[in-house]
């Protein structure tokens, strides 16, 4: 069995605290992990404040333990308090897991601007969210980034488009069943994409079969197919913050079993792309998750 863990960090606390204890727990048990960044401003209050506007703010708030899961803080950044960057915020951090040997991504520009208005924004505000989010990737790190993942897993023609001029190694911006070539239309890209093909904790988190950490644990163990490449997104601010016992005793369960933890860019160096499926993007619901995700459609060919 073999495991991609595919990090999303989406906010300034996420980087700030949920990075570091993830990447002192994942070294310690030896586990190749890629960490995909959100490099602008944490508007995360915003995309909170969206959930919950329509009834009941404060009432919905308490409920679903929006500011348990993120704090106070995060929940009004970009709101009524300032929005926060989150990159920028914290340099030494991206160069560290690098200095560790993590692999390091983009994770969008402004998150909540990416995964809300994606096909508002036009092709030229997608341009520039990818513009100023490699750009700050260069900054950072001094090197390109080779990798992106889309925020919130939305993406479109202009953005697929866009990735294919940046040159980068791989994608990973939808859900789906493993590596495949995309097509618009007549055209099928290079870049590879390299799907996640698990549902994230927030999905299963508060379904009725699932009422303890064990029990989500169980799930999980069974979701991971053998012999074949599980690609499992995680978020900073979940898995590495008030959820990390439990993940790190799933990462254990999982060695028990035998699984092989494999970085994404090493998938990407492997693949034969010649052999990979071609398939167009869809737009898919999701259960747990609120509007639309990216997904793998069915394959066009196979070999071609
Ligand atoms: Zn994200």
């Amino acid at each position: 069995m073999e495991v991609a863990l595919k990090i999303d960090v989406d906010t300034h606390q996420g980087l700030g605290i949920g990075v570091p204890r993830l990447a002192a727990m994942l070294e310690r048990e030896g586990v190749a992990a890629s960490f995909f960044i959100s490099m602008g401003p944490d508007n995360s209050g915003r995309a909170i404040v969206r959930v919950l506007r329509n009834r009941g703010f404060l009432k919905k708030m308490f409920r679903t333990r929006a500011v348990a899961m993120y704090g106070w803080r995060t929940v009004l950044s970009g709101t009524i308090l300032p929005a926060r960057p989150i990159a920028l915020a914290y340099p030494a951090v991206m160069r560290d897991l690098r200095t560790r040997g993590f692999e390091l991504g983009v994770h969008g520009y402004d998150h909540v601007r990416w995964q809300d208005q994606i096909d508002a924004i036009g092709d030229s505000g997608v341009r520039a969210e990818l513009h100023d989010a490699f750009e700050a990737f260069r900054a950072i790190t001094g090197e390109s980034a080779r990798a992106f993942a889309a925020p919130g897993w939305r993406t479109n023609d202009a953005a697929a488009r866009a990735l294919e001029k940046a040159k980068i190694d791989y994608r990973s911006d939808t859900r789906g069943r493993g590596p495949y070539r995309c097509a618009i239309g007549d055209q099928i890209l290079a870049t590879l994409e390299i799907p996640t093909t698990t549902p994230t904790l927030d999905e299963v988190m508060g379904r009725p079969e699932l009422p303890d950490a064990a029990a989500v644990m169980r799930y999980y163990l069974d979701e991971f197919k053998p012999d074949t490449l599980n690609v499992h997104t995680i978020h900073a601010e979940t898995e590495g913050m008030g959820q990390l016992e439990s993940f790190s005793v799933m990462i254990r369960a999982l060695k028990e079993r035998g699984a092989k933890f494999v970085a994404m860019r090493e998938v990407a160096a492997r693949i034969n792309r010649a052999e990979l499926p071609v398939c167009e993007i869809v737009r898919i619901e999701l259960p747990g998750r609120a509007g639309w995700v990216a997904a793998q459609g069915p394959d066009r060919s196979v070999g071609q």
